[in-house]
């Protein structure tokens, strides 16, 4: 595979083959496919292109996978293409995906205007989020209109997916006001939309409390800058009877329409960028630490230091200096 022109026209194309096979090189680890992923990015750069990009969270059983389902093929109904794109960092201890089980999704699965890609394995949450991003741009250059990031409400996977999406989302189900407490403030201050699902049937009055419980949390929040007075809100839906999707799609597009008015939604997306860049240079740099000559390097110090040698703090300036200048 060298031909990144064709590859880069047929994922401009829209071809879904081309697009699966250029998600698995940029989620490959071999340097030299890494080296080809790059050139490929780099060939499909200014496209002009722009996704919606929706995170979505929620805890295994909350309904993510049913609410994409319905949500996704409600989208494609419109007209709109679809991808669902998902970040699992369990997938690698598990030794599957949570997307890998395509019945999951049957009916979007199947629809031509939605692309379903599962999680990668990876043990690293650094090395899930470069291939996701990357995942997402070409997504993106594929010309899908919506693309959805899903993700289990664990550890760190939530923050990095707030941090490539354009909305959050998170997912909850109806439960008694004790209950409330157990979601992480931090979390709650990510999420754009507050969807609590399941409400239909017996459910369907704790599912509005619920609601009412977690609106009254939100108006506690401190009020972000790139968010209209009404912004963040709490809302009721029933994924699997396909209730409230429509509403749902509302509030998202009135909440995209005024970012993009108000300067906010390039500004955030400039804001994310700065913070990859970021992130990756502290990850890449870390990397190095366990790799020769540092990791060596650091060995042989920390041998002077347990002597007495040199003190832990000129022990480090004399490393760092040596590896990185001053
Ligand atoms: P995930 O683990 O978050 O992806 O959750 P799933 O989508 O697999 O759903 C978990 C269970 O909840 C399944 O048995 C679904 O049928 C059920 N479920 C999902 N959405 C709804 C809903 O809107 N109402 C009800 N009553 N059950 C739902």
């Amino acid at each position: 595979m060298t031909d990144f022109k064709e590859m880069a026209e047929q994922i401009l194309a829209g071809n879904r083959r081309a697009l699966a096979r250029a998600i698995t090189l940029v989620e490959s680890g071999r340097d030299d496919h890494r080296a080809q992923a790059l050139e490929l990015l780099d060939t499909l750069r200014g496209h002009g292109r722009q996704a919606l990009r929706i995170g979505l969270s929620g805890t295994p059983g909350v309904g993510k996978s049913t609410f994409i389902e319905s949500f996704g093929c409600l989208l494609t109904g419109q007209g709109l293409r679809v991808a669902v794109l998902a970040v699992d960092p369990s997938s690698a201890r598990s030794g599957g995906s949570i997307l890998g089980d395509k019945t999951r999704m049957e009916r979007l699965s199947r629809d031509r205007n939605a692309f379903i890609r599962p999680s990668p394995s990876q043990t690293q949450l650094g090395g899930v989020a470069r291939r996701t991003r990357e995942a997402i741009d070409l997504c993106e250059a594929a010309g899908f209109d919506v693309i959805l990031i899903e993700t289990v409400g664990v550890g760190q996977s939530e923050t990095m997916v707030a941090e490539m999406s354009d909305l959050f989302l998170l997912l909850l189900a109806p439960a008694g006001g004790d209950e409330l407490q157990g979601v992480k403030r931090g979390i709650m201050e990510m999420a754009d939309i507050l969807i609590i699902n399941k409400a239909d049937g017996d459910l369907k009055t704790t599912a509005m409390r619920t609601c009412a419980d977690y609106s009254g949390a939100l108006r506690l929040l401190r009020k972000r800058a790139y968010d209209p007075e009404t912004f963040p809100k709490a809302m009721t839906v029933s994924a699997l009877e396909e209730n409230g999707l429509e509403a749902a799609w509302s509030e998202m597009q009135e909440l995209t329409d005024w970012r993009r008015s108000e300067g906010h939604f390039e500004s955030r997306r400039v804001a994310q960028a700065r913070y990859w860049f970021e992130a990756e240079v502290r990850d890449r740099l870390l990397a190095r630490l366990n790799q020769e000559p540092m990791r060596g390097a650091m060995t042989a110090m920390a041998q002077q230091v347990e002597s007495g040698d040199v003190s832990p703090s000129q022990a480090a300036e004399q490393l760092l200096t040596v590896y990185m200048g001053r």
